[in-house]
């Protein structure tokens, strides 16, 4: 309801016109979130099956991240820009991304002697790190950094186009896009799903997406010149909701050790007047708040929570947290337990060809989360089994196999004939 009654105002106040943009938020998430059914609204952060999981998660012993170790996330940054030189305009400098996966680390290890410590009794280190990936997806040695003509001098908020220009393999890496976001839009990143029936088709759009102006130390703006946008984006991308919930002080972001907030303030102090009833005081310095970059330094108990809860449980981030690290790239990486081979000329067919031998259970979903097959395999090496989707709708699935121990997610077109 309070989402329909903002955007009613923000209608209003287009029609009288060159206000719009004081009506942008910053941020993305919740409104791309916005335009999935709500059927996959379901899966993911703040929907109902989501939150129940995480709850029964966190009764399960064995459900949870071992605290007390680092994940360490490898990163791509795609930057697209518009054929400017490298260190130029949107072609921003290499220095810029260095200094965000540098702040990115003080930021999500509370990092003393850094702007990410704090000394709040409800902060808490994510143990959590990343680094530029240092292979590409073909396994050859990479900076961790594309450069990519896009053609385009802007892209819209919350709009997944931008994405079609270059992905990586999102089971693999942390995918970043570095892009001139049109207005005050800052970026957006997409949430974890909880499980697969719900499971949004986030192959090729899974990440996050910040504004050039706004990544690490940049010098062109002025509030958000300290990478602080790829630090609130990434939250969202591990499962955190906004801290006001998206609404009034009836809303929550599911956390406890955060106080409930009448809305969201763009700047800081944050006025007295958002404080909730009988609630303490807002936590301004959250990272989940809308706050200027300087005025922020807090992750949550919960919110860590939140955050390895997702690592080590969601099955679009799983797979992240093991990827081997650049200083041990010589080891081999484990090999992809199935490949999906398509049939030229034969629309909505294709083979799935295992590589290792064992029972195999294969599911396949709908990118609105209907299932639509379940079976079990006993698979050997080069074996291969054939699908037929021409009678289903043309569109996007996804294919799941568990097989000795080990489960992937591949996505699978079933194209018009
Ligand atoms: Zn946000």
């Amino acid at each position: 309801m309070k989402f329909q009654y903002w955007l009613a105002l923000g209608l209003v106040w287009a029609c009288f016109g060159g206000l719009q943009a004081q009506t942008q938020e910053p941020c993305g998430t919740a409104l791309a979130v916005q335009k999935l059914t709500p059927e996959q609204r379901r899966f993911l952060p703040g929907g109902q099956a989501f939150e129940q999981a995480l709850r029964v998660g966190a009764t399960q012993h064995g459900s949870l991240c071992d605290s007390g170790i680092v994940y360490r996330i490898p990163v791509v940054f795609h930057v697209v820009h518009n054929g400017e030189p490298i260190g130029t305009g949107d072609n921003i400098a290499e220095a810029r991304l260095q200094e965000q996966i540098d702040i990115l680390n003080q930021d999500y290890r509370r990092r003393p002697g850094t702007l990410g410590f704090n000394t709040d009794p409800r902060g808490a280190d994510a143990w959590i790190e990343f680094y530029l990936a240092c292979r590409d997806p073909q396994g050859n040695p990479h900076t961790g950094i594309n450069r990519i003509n896009g053609q385009r001098d802007t892209w819209v908020l919350a709009d997944n186009s931008l994405k079609d220009v270059i992905s990586w393999p999102t089971d693999r890496y942390l995918n970043f896009w570095v892009a001139d976001i049109e207005g005050s839009g800052l970026g957006w990143a997409t949430f974890p799903a909880s499980t697969l029936p719900g499971l949004p088709i986030t192959q090729g759009t899974d990440g996050v997406v910040i504004d050039r102006g706004a990544v690490g130390y940049s010098t062109t703006s002025r509030l958000y010149n300290k990478g602080r946008t790829a630090t609130h984006e990434v939250g969202h991308w591990l499962g955190l909701l906004h801290i006001w919930g998206d609404g009034d002080c009836s809303a929550t972001d599911f956390c406890e050790d955060t106080p409930p907030q009448n809305g969201y303030f763009l700047q800081c102090p944050i006025p007295s007047a958002l404080a909730c009833p009988g609630e303490p005081a807002p936590m301004q310095r959250n990272y989940l708040q809308y706050t200027p970059d300087t005025c922020m330094n807090i992750f949550t108990r919960d919110q860590v929570y939140r955050m390895r809860y997702v690592l080590c449980n969601t099955p679009d981030r799983v797979t992240l947290r093991n990827q081997a690290p650049c200083t041990t790239h010589t080891q081999p990486q484990a090999r992809p337990l199935f490949q999906i081979l398509y049939l030229p000329g034969l629309a909505g067919q294709f083979r799935l060809a295992f590589a290792e031998a064992g029972r195999a259970r294969i599911v396949l979903y709908s990118a609105d989360g209907k299932y639509l097959l379940d079976q079990t395999v006993d698979a050997d090496p080069g074996q291969q089994v054939s699908y037929n989707l021409s009678t289903f709708a043309p569109g996007t699935y996804a294919l799941l196999v568990t097989q000795n121990g080990r489960q992937e997610v591949r996505r699978v077109v079933n194209r018009v004939r």
